[in-house]
């Protein structure tokens, strides 16, 4: 991807009294009407700090949830507005109009060195549809659009890559953040020329979303270590029994192109721990791969091939990490994962790259205590897989390029 500007390409003194759009990633779990995990908005506070810093008024945009175009209350961004708040220590203002022509008259009323947010982007259809006209009307409200929002980056929504098109359309700039450079500093420049071997490791539940960007992986990496759910698929490719696991039918023939292509990368699991249920101790067995029936359900991958993927990781010099190796969340069924995590860390230790991306692999690291240990751990789980397979992100895409 060509090098794109960031905020700090932008000379601060020009941002002193202007009125700056940043795109951020709010998508927070919310229960009950508190913001239950805040690290996105504690990620997006670099950037915001640097602006108020300089002296900009900041208005924010952001998405939570798949409200389907009409306003649903419970997917408000009150929450997230007020643990913002919260975090910076100041008062910050929730604007629901939806209308063009207020929010820009409660914009520049608005002081200096205030953050004001915009109601969830996807209470309007235009969003999702990246409606030019909802841009550009969001674009007239700024001289100046940060797009921070990595996790959203690999769609062309009119908040993200529409949003970018209608401020240089009208003669200003549109950036990355801070966080977003920081994203591509490693998922895009480390990677370009990396360390080698280069091992990606990919698992979790998202098959089909996954599934498809092995064959870009497979010209990039040395190893392609598979587990958690998409393993199963594999393993009917195989030709095994996979009893009730979970598997994708109409992946299977493609896993199995996959097998033939990637003979000498792929490394695909030799046993799994299997259960009767996903419950905590469902009986659970330890089976070879060929020792699979009817009754039985794969939550995990087995010993056997804990060590083999220890092994690989070990003498990794670079690593990619997206997807648990199983039912995490059930600490009998979490060996497989924790035991990657832990790798992965340790190879870190010794000096190699190493990258996690995806929600789940990011809390499973988080949950072995290795994550402060991990070279990085990336905000996006889908636009990290797409990078690394070789593709262009819309919203990074129709930024203004560094010249
Ligand atoms: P990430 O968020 O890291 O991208 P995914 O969302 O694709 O990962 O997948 C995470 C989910 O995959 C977890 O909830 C985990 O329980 C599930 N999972 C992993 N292995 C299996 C398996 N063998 N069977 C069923 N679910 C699995
Ligand atoms: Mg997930």
């Amino acid at each position: 991807m060509r090098l794109k500007k960031t905020i700090s390409d932008v000379d601060p003194s020009r941002l002193n009294g202007r009125t700056v759009l940043v795109r951020v990633d709010y998508n927070v779990p919310v229960n009950d009407r508190q913001v239950v995990d805040d690290r996105r908005i504690r990620l997006s506070l670099p950037t915001l700090e640097l602006l108020l810093g300089a002296g900009a008024k900041v208005v924010l945009l952001s998405h939570l949830g798949r409200p389907g175009g009409m306003v649903v209350p419970e997917l408000s961004l009150a929450p997230a507005v007020d643990c913002l708040g919260s975090l910076l220590g100041m008062p910050v203002k929730l604007i629901t109009h939806t209308d063009a022509s207020t929010q820009a008259s409660v914009v520049q009323r608005a002081s200096d060195k205030q953050i004001l947010v915009l109601e969830n982007t996807r209470f309007l259809e235009g969003e999702i549809a990246n409606d030019a006209d909802l841009a550009m009307g969001w674009a007239e409200l700024g001289e100046l659009f940060v797009n921070d929002a990595f996790g959203t980056a690999h769609r062309a929504h009119a908040s993200t890559s529409g949003l970018a098109k209608a401020m240089v359309a009208r003669g200003y700039e549109a950036v990355s953040g801070l966080l977003i450079a920081r994203e591509l500093q490693f998922l895009d420049e480390a990677l370009r020329a990396p360390d080698r071997p280069l091992t990606a490791i990919l698992g979790g539940a998202k098959i089909s979303g996954k599934i498809d960007v092995i064959d870009a992986f497979l010209s990039r990496v040395d190893r392609l270590l598979i587990g958690g759910a998409m393993a199963n698929t594999f393993m009917r490719a195989l030709g095994f029994e996979t009893g009730s696991s979970l598997v994708e039918d109409d992946r299977v023939a493609l896993a199995a192109e996959l097998v033939e292509k990637g003979a000498d990368q792929l490394v695909l699991p030799a046993d799994f721990i299997v259960a009767r249920e996903i419950k905590e101790g469902a009986g659970m067995r330890v089976l070879d791969r060929s020792q699979i029936s009817a009754g039985d359900r794969i939550v995990d991958i087995g010993p056997e091939t804990r060590a083999r993927f220890r092994e690989v990781i070990r003498w990794s010099k670079s690593i990619v990490w997206n997807g648990p190796m199983g039912v995490f969340e059930i600490e009998s069924f979490s060996e497989g994962t924790v035991e990657v995590a832990h790798s992965v860390a340790d190879a870190c230790d010794r000096g190699a790259l190493g990258i996690i991306g995806g929600g789940d692999s990011g809390a499973a690291a988080e949950q072995a205590g290795v994550a402060s240990r991990i070279s990085h751990v990336s905000t996006g789980g889908g636009a990290s897989l797409k990078l690394f397979s070789g593709a262009t992100l819309p919203g990074i895409e129709s930024l203004t390029d560094r010249l």
